[in-house]
């Protein structure tokens, strides 16, 4: 389940910009089959940007860019972003979602 949140962006830590946030998921898919058994798929926890910063002008491609960690960044690291992300803005529910993994 995604939910919209507003985050401190990652890139100037001033303006605030509105993200997706996807918590890790897994879940099984059931084979329709005889033959097949379940699979179990997998989803990493990910950020998607919804749009870009007004404060240093980075578009949303860019913001995404160093959410997802496809872009090298001298600091902060891509974990630490993700850890500041989920002491910011993640309500207590989904914080709790994922503790129960
Ligand atoms: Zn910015």
């Amino acid at each position: 389940m995604s939910d919209e949140q507003k985050i401190k962006c990652p890139i100037c830590d001033s303006a605030e910009i509105r993200v997706l946030h996807n918590p890790a998921l897994k879940r099984k898919s059931l084979s329709r089959s005889r033959a097949g058994g379940s699979v179990t798929l997998y989803s990493e926890e990910s950020y998607e940007a919804l749009e870009g910063c007004q404060k240093c002008g980075k578009t949303r491609d860019e913001i995404e860019k160093v959410l997802r960690g496809h872009e090298e960044t001298k600091h902060p690291s891509r974990e630490s972003i993700l850890k500041r992300l989920r002491e910011s803005g993640l309500p207590l529910k989904a914080k709790k979602e994922i503790e129960d993994k």
